[in-house]
């Protein structure tokens, strides 16, 4: 969601006749876009706008921004600690962007350029179909800082798609916190990318991220006959137990994740389902965390995301008594990460001498590797002696690790 908000707001810069630099000691504005779901990334923004100290005190005429869900909700904060920025707009006032830019375009002066065809082909696009979320998971700051949950009107998505793809980009990724909730003027999820892949010129479609409470019979059976839908479904479990899953808010039991799981493989064989964990939620007993263990054993995700609980203001679970002490959440996290990387690399085992279709998003022509991501969504990298990022081509895979896969090209000829 981040990555999809920082790439419209380049996109705006530039249509403003900003350039690009490669590094920010030579940028007339640096913008860093905050994320509030974990500490870490509040601590990272910190620490990069105490970096952008320096590059202010060597040219005061620098404009400096920080935008999105830390910015919403500690605009003050940022403020008083950081006196040298010059705007702070949260999430829910990105509306305000265009114009807060273009005040200090013209206020400090800056060169633009509007002659600059900006245009460039994605390889892949974010397009955003939902914005905010209600389902407030008690650990969760989204809701707090991205407001209620809002469907796009399909027509303006479906324009954004064709626009994107007549361009040649050959993925699109469909983005909300719980797009299986997706509702506006009767259609639901399932009709939105039955509308999406009809149009001409859509090859290969994404989403994420899924709800297990929301997603639908319907929509396994449109994924299982739709081809150009992605066969990769992120399908957040966070925890294994269910007195845990119940303080969590999360509105479904370990067993209904199961079934719904088993459900997804059997109807989508070629599926690969990947997840997310929270260790260390308010109250988890070590009998908690070993049925966290036991499900990630159990289920054999292609993938699992296991990130250490973090308390967020003005949730439920921070002013939950029973919080878990740093230590024990550290231990937990690392065994768990551990085994999963482990079964995640004995899953995706299965591919290698396979020959796969990836889709190619990267070319470095010093070490001449391709990186590309077939469609479980698992990362390829390759050599080629061709730079041929944003075509889709056949590959043998030739040795697995937890996170990505390596392969080789097995027919030249075969680039669409
Ligand atoms: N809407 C998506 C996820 C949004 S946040 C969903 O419901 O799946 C992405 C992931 O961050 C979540 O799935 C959760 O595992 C993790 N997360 C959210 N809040 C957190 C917190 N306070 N501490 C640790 N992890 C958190
Ligand atoms: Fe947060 Fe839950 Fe909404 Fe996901 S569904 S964004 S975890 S409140």
């Amino acid at each position: 969601m981040n990555v999809n908000d920082s790439d419209k707001m380049s996109e705006f810069l530039l249509q403003q006749g900003l350039e690009r630099c490669d590094s920010c000691f030579d940028a007339d504005m640096v913008i860093v876009n905050t994320c509030s779901v974990r500490f870490s990334a509040e601590h990272k923004a910190y620490s990069l706008l105490g970096r952008w100290k320096e590059l202010k005190d060597k040219n005061p005429n620098l404009v400096i921004g920080v935008v999105g869900c830390m910015a919403q909700y500690a605009s003050k904060e940022i403020k008083a600690r950081c006196k040298y920025v010059d705007f702070v707009l949260g999430a829910k006032d990105f509306d305000n962007f265009a114009k807060t830019v273009k005040r200090f375009v013209t206020k400090r002066q800056l060169t633009v350029n509007n002659d600059r065809n900006s245009g460039c082909t994605e390889v892949f696009k974010y397009i955003t179909i939902m914005r905010g979320c209600s389902n407030f998971c008690s650990y969760c700051i989204v809701p707090y800082v991205r407001g209620p949950e809002q469907s796009i009107d399909y027509n303006i998505i479906s324009d954004e798609v064709k626009r994107t793809v007549d361009k040649g980009t050959k993925e699109i990724i469909l983005l909300g916190q719980n797009v299986n909730s997706y509702d506006f003027g009767g259609v639901n999820f399932t009709g939105l990318l039955r509308k999406i892949s009809e149009l001409e010129n859509v090859t290969r479609i994404r989403f994420m991220t899924n709800h297990p409470k929301d997603l639908s019979d319907e929509l396994i059976d449109e994924i299982a006959k739709n081809k150009k839908i992605c066969r990769h479904i992120h399908l957040p479990l966070q925890s294994g137990s269910n007195n845990i899953l119940k303080a969590m808010n999360r509105k479904y039991t370990y067993e209904q994740y199961e079934t719904l799981y088993e459900k997804i493989k059997n109807k989508v064989p070629d599926i690969n389902i990947t997840s997310d964990i929270i260790i260390g939620f308010p109250g988890e007993t070590d009998k908690d965390f070993e049925d966290t263990f036991n499900a990630s054993r159990k289920l054999q995700f292609g993938g699992l995301f296991v990130f250490k609980y973090s308390a967020r203001p003005d949730t439920p679970a921070a002013k939950m008594a029973n919080q878990v002490p740093l230590d024990v959440i550290k231990k937990r996290h690392h065994i768990l990460l551990e085994d999963s990387n482990i079964i995640s690399k004995k899953i995706n085992e299965k591919y290698i001498d396979t020959t796969v279709e990836v889709l190619v998003e990267k070319y470095n022509s010093e070490t001449k590797t391709a990186e590309a991501r077939n469609s479980q969504s698992i990362k390829v990298f390759f050599n080629s002696e061709m730079d041929l990022t944003g075509q889709i081509v056949d590959v043998k895979i030739t040795k697995v690790l937890p996170n990505s896969m390596s392969a080789e090209r097995t027919q030249i000829y075969n680039a669409q």
